[in-house]
């Protein structure tokens, strides 16, 4: 009998919802939901030879291309815990991952071959392989039920080891929900995903897909000309791109348009300096900033573009199912403009990090980054709590100092770190990279920052760098910076 918590299986009913509009799109060559579904069950009924039985924990390595995407569905029609793995981890960093999330069986595209020499071999299989199996007769299953851990996602390991996120059916559906509510939804509509299915930025595609009846668009890599190509011809009309895409998009540009059916480009994962977003602004981008994290099972929050240039810089309102307060140490409520951490309570959180107990029901989850709202409720995330530096008592802001520091014509990038000091506890030290042929004259830099910030602010020290440090998701590792 149907309880409350279960739904039809997703991919059964959006196959008998509409079978013949296309779901994937992929190096040129189309699949409609009843196609897709066809794979996905002929894939299925081959890793059933493997004993993948409901919660089995698999886990995946695969890079975007149809036939990880039709794996991934496959392992959800048999009802398996599905482990997604990082393709650009290391083997050591892969194996921990493994091994703390006690997973039975790990599936990996033979082009990473190289990065399972240390995977137990009885337990390991290539896509190949899988291939090769003979299908056995099987039943998918029936009915999601939404309490059920379905994916298990690590954190993109930027302030410590990642940590193991669970997310139910539950989590992903109000997601999807979510998303919709905001976005609204167009029969026109098309994803285009050139972000990682393994990340939430991708999965969540992936179940938008079939709770919308929605083609994705599957780009294996970004390459700024062709996806252009396919936001100006009209096929696309979202795609979710985090901040080095955009630019990579918008230089690529040049003066042509975006087609009118493009509705979208959905930035997400991590800050973005003004600059970049008031180029979009002129060149008529409807970006829509988001906030949102592994454990929110993608945005929480999201800037409508209708407001876009009056809110610069902002990520926007709750999505409809999301509460969101700013608060200092649990109690107090910011007012407008006060500075706290970022709680938020809503159904897509997840419900717990593997092995660490579950977070109790209706309770906020702190979600370790500052803010703080305008006086119309528009969040606006100033930085991580474990970046804050705090020197001689006074908070300083890494990311204020940066966007002034990105003002300066000769800098690329730049990233602020807290240097532990005798007298003040901690100083701003500024790392820079600077743009090609460019002469560096800290004197010059430190001038042009004394106009703009106070004393205090002023990074004490400035050292230079050829690139920044980066982790696997491409964001910048400020903990390898800081000198004790
Ligand atoms: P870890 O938790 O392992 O340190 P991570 O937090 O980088 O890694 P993700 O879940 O991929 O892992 O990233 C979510 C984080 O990205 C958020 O907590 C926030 O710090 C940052 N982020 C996301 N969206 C924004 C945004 N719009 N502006 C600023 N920061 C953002
Ligand atoms: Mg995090």
């Amino acid at each position: 009998m149907k309880g409350e918590t279960m739904m039809e299986n997703w991919l059964t009913k959006r196959v008998l919802l509409s079978p013949h509009k296309p779901a994937l799109v992929f190096d040129n060559k189309t699949l409609t939901f009843g196609e897709l579904q066809k794979d996905v069950l002929q894939t299925a009924a081959k890793l059933k030879t493997l004993g993948i039985e409901e919660m089995t924990k698999v886990a995946i390595l695969g890079k975007n291309n149809a036939t990880f995407y039709v794996l991934i569905l496959a392992l959800q029609q048999l009802g398996a815990t599905i482990i997604f793995l990082n393709n650009r981890l290391t083997t050591r960093e892969l194996s921990y991952q493994i091994e703390d999330a006690k997973c039975q069986l790990i599936l990996y595209d033979s082009t990473y071959s190289a990065k399972t020499k240390d995977f137990p071999k009885e337990q390991t299989y290539s896509f190949g392989q899988i291939e090769t199996l003979t299908p056995m007769d099987f039943q998918p299953v029936l009915t999601f039920d939404l309490n059920q851990v379905t994916t298990i996602m690590y954190t993109s390991g930027t302030t410590g080891r990642p940590k193991g996120v669970q997310q139910t059916f539950n989590n992903h559906w109000w997601s999807a929900v979510g998303s919709a509510l905001n976005l609204g939804l167009s029969d026109k509509d098309s994803w285009l995903c050139a972000v990682p299915l393994f990340h939430i930025s991708g999965f969540s595609i992936m179940m938008r897909s079939l709770i919308y009846g929605m083609p994705v668009y599957l780009m294996e890599h970004f390459e700024a000309p062709t996806i252009n190509h396919y936001l100006k011809n009209g096929e696309c009309t979202i795609i979710s791109v985090v901040s080095v895409m955009l630019k990579r998009l918008v230089a690529d540009l040049e003066e042509a348009h975006y087609h009118p059916d493009f509705r979208c480009m959905l930035l997400g994962g991590g800050p973005i300096d003004p600059q970049t977003l008031e180029t979009c602004v002129k060149k008529e981008i409807p970006v829509i900033q988001s906030y949102g994290m592994t454990e929110t099972a993608s945005q929480v929050v999201a800037l409508n573009s209708q407001v876009a240039t009056a809110k610069i810089g902002s990520s926007g309102l709750p999505l409809f199912p999301v509460e969101l307060k700013i608060s200092k140490e649990g109690a107090e409520i910011c007012a407008p403009y006060e500075k706290g951490e970022i709680y938020l309570k809503a159904p897509n959180i997840t419900i717990g990090y593997l092995n660490q107990p579950e977070f109790p029901l209706d309770s906020w989850f702190k979600t370790g980054d500052i803010g703080y709202l305008d006086d119309e409720g528009y969040l606006f995330v100033v930085d991580r709590l474990k970046d804050l530096i705090i020197s001689g008592g006074e908070n300083i802001y890494p990311s204020e100092i940066e966007h002034c520091l990105l003002e300066h014509p000769a800098i690329k990038e730049v990233v602020v770190v807290g240097e532990e000091d005798q007298i003040w506890d901690q100083i701003p030290v500024a790392y820079l990279v600077f743009e090609k042929d460019q002469l560096v004259d800290f004197t010059k830099i430190q001038e042009f920052c004394q106009e703009k910030l106070a004393s205090y602010k002023l990074p004490k020290k400035y050292y230079e760098l050829s690139e920044l440090p980066r982790n696997a998701a491409g964001k910048i590792m400020r903990h390898q910076l800081i000198k004790k």
